[in-house]
């Protein structure tokens, strides 16, 4: 059976995590930190799927976090790897916490690292660093976009405290959402403008996440020069942390078509919710890829696609297919591995997908089946 053929024999709705696109990822990820000595982390926020940390951890260097939870995930589910952590703001018993498992504890103001510095230059085991706002990004969607007016995120260059310095052996920055290396070019060249004063005196620079490293597009020799013309310079390390780039493209949601009905237009009712499964649908928001169909009037027979939720709003997109579809149908929805598994939710009592991985092999593993109680747990 193909891989298609494969996922339509599975009880819907599920995530499917794919070990052999994953492996493609992060061949290309390793590849770069060989090419310039770089370390690449794993942001957890987008996919937290510990069943393939040890897989993941034979190709980058660690992983990052937003916090403690993530950061205990980590140290607990990848063995020997950095544990990095950036928040805008930690709490007492999470900085106690996090001084015990983490490499790198990155700070978003002064005012935290002036606050939490008696107690964590008692650790000289761990670096610290702080995160810059350098006032430049090219994302237009501001709910993305770490620069826009007024941002919490990242000390801007108005706000440094440059004789605060002591005990900060790194510089952060964050701008980026699924851009390419000429964005980051354009990016280093503002961080350096304004802080690249600073980095000789540091012994890293962390370049966040929103690299598209592993789309086939990306320019990865353009980001090899950046990286290593960064540490030649300043003569120090790079670390980049994407999330999106190690899990890009590498799961699917399958689901079943639950009811078939008319409104002006072909609507169709499927058991999983744009809400609940995949809610950057509605936030990003965008129309995910189901395999088989084209636009909506493309082929002969299109549909509207919403989820078994009472909101009204919860709407997945249309499709055209080349054939009418029945009840019962199963249809499969591609890159659902990432932002889409760490943020579902129970609202409206709706029942989690399980979470199968499919082996490079073509084998299934059932990896996580939820239940009534997780959604009572909750509420
Ligand atoms: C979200 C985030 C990342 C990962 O971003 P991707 O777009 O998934 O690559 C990395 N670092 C920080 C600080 C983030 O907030």
């Amino acid at each position: 059976m193909d891989k298609i053929e494969i996922l339509k024999t599975l009880p819907t709705p599920c995530y499917v995590i794919d070990e052999e696109a994953l492996i493609r990822n992060l061949s290309v990820l390793h590849s770069v930190e060989e090419k310039t000595g770089c370390h690449i982390l794993l942001a957890q926020k987008a996919f937290s799927s510990y069943c393939v940390y040890p897989l993941i951890s034979q190709y980058i260097s660690g992983t990052t976090s937003s916090g403690l939870f993530e950061a205990r995930l980590a140290h607990e589910e990848m063995g020997n790897r950095q544990v990095h952590v950036f928040s805008p703001a930690y709490k007492d018993e999470e900085f106690d916490e996090l001084l015990k498992i983490c490499d790198h504890i990155v700070f978003n103001s002064f005012s935290q690292w002036k606050y939490f510095r008696n107690k964590a230059l008692s650790h000289p085991e761990i670096e610290f660093g702080l995160r810059i706002n350098p006032e430049y990004s090219e994302i237009e969607t501001d709910i993305y976009n770490p620069c826009f007016t007024n941002s919490r995120l990242g000390i801007t260059l108005s706000n440094f405290e440059e004789e605060q310095l002591d005990g900060i052996s790194g510089l952060h920055f964050h701008t980026m959402c699924e851009q390419g290396a000429d964005v980051l070019e354009r990016t280093i060249k503002v961080v350096e403008e304004k802080f690249g004063k600073y980095l000789y005196n540091m012994k890293w620079l962390n370049f966040g996440g929103g690299h598209h490293i592993s789309k086939p597009d990306y320019d990865i020799d353009k980001l090899i020069q950046l990286v290593n013309y960064i540490k030649n310079k300043y003569d120090i390390q790079v670390y980049i942390e994407p999330g999106e780039a190690v899990a890009i493209d590498a799961g699917f949601l399958v689901t079943s078509v639950l009811d078939l009905t008319k409104n002006n237009m072909n609507l169709g009712i499927l058991d999983t919710s744009a809400a609940c499964h995949m809610p950057d649908v509605l936030e990003m928001p965008y129309r995910p890829f189901i395999i088989g169909s084209k636009e909506a009037g493309v082929l002969p027979y299109t549909y509207r696609f919403g989820g078994p939720t009472c909101l009204a709003g919860d709407i997945i997109g249309d499709y055209s297919f080349s054939f009418p579809l029945n009840i019962g149908d199963k249809l499969i929805f591609t890159d659902m591995a990432m932002y889409s598994i760490v943020k579902n939710n129970t609202f409206n009592g709706m029942p989690l997908p399980s979470i199968y991985l499919m082996k490079a092999d073509g084998k299934i593993q059932l990896v996580k089946q939820f239940c009534y109680d997780d959604f009572k747990r909750r509420v």
